[in-house]
């Protein structure tokens, strides 16, 4: 397809949501938030009481996910089988459960071609940890972001906050590490920059200078 891809992967809290958020209105083009869809399904595990290492029917719930997403004055809205879930699926605990149904490489397969269907005309941008290498490896351009675990501790927080989920900073911190080294380690689609990935690092750029980093590198 020639239908252009911006890829933007990285870990959890390096400011990716937020930047490809940024960059789709810029361009006008789609959105995919790869990490709501492994939420959305943790969080469907949870209501049909599956367990989180069922390889087989996570792999079948993921086949049959009914999920929808609707992107409304720059908040992304999310449906789980007609119930909304935007909230609930923001948690910590709920990303930890998503990093978890997201190491089965049978989950992941079953979500590859839902998630390569978000490719439509004018233009794709997405965020999440592998669709520069797996998902969408012949994208147009790729963005790998990332920031120190305290700063992005730090801004988790504050986002948590803002959308009134209180949290403890020290937990984030350990929260985070944990399902850093899960979604590195493990075996399919680990977290890596792509090698023709354009690296950057919001440890210490403020989101508009990565914005315009990533505006000049499309360009
Ligand atoms: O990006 P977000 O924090 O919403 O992602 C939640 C979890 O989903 C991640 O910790 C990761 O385990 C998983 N994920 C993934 N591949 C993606 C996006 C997210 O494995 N492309």
């Amino acid at each position: 397809t020639d239908i252009p891809v911006l890829t933007i992967d990285g870990p959890s809290g390096s400011g990716k949501g937020t930047l490809a958020q940024r960059m789709a209105m810029h361009l006008g083009w789609h959105y995919l938030d790869s990490g709501a869809i492994y939420r959305v399904l943790a969080q469907a595990a949870l209501k049909h009481q599956l367990p989180l290492d069922d390889a087989e029917a996570l792999a079948q719930l993921a086949a049959h996910l009914d999920v929808e997403f609707v992107l409304r004055d720059q908040q992304l809205q999310v449906w789980l089988e007609g119930e909304e879930v935007s909230l609930k699926i923001r948690s910590e605990q709920a990303g930890n459960a998503a990093s978890k149904v997201a190491a089965l490489p049978a989950v992941r397969q079953a979500l590859l071609q839902r998630q390569r269907d978000f490719r439509q005309a004018p233009g794709l941008v997405t965020d999440g940890r592998d669709m520069g290498t797996v998902v969408f490896p012949d994208a147009n351009f790729k963005v790998f972001l990332t920031a120190s675990a305290e700063v992005r501790a730090e801004r988790r927080y504050k986002q948590l906050k803002e959308k009134g989920i209180e949290s403890n900073l020290s937990d984030l911190i350990a929260e985070i590490s944990e399902r850093d080294q899960r979604d590195t380690e493990r075996s399919v689609a680990p977290l890596k920059a792509a090698n023709d990935a354009l690296l950057l690092d919001s440890t210490l750029l403020e989101i508009d200078a990565v914005f315009s980093a990533v505006c000049d590198f499309v360009r």
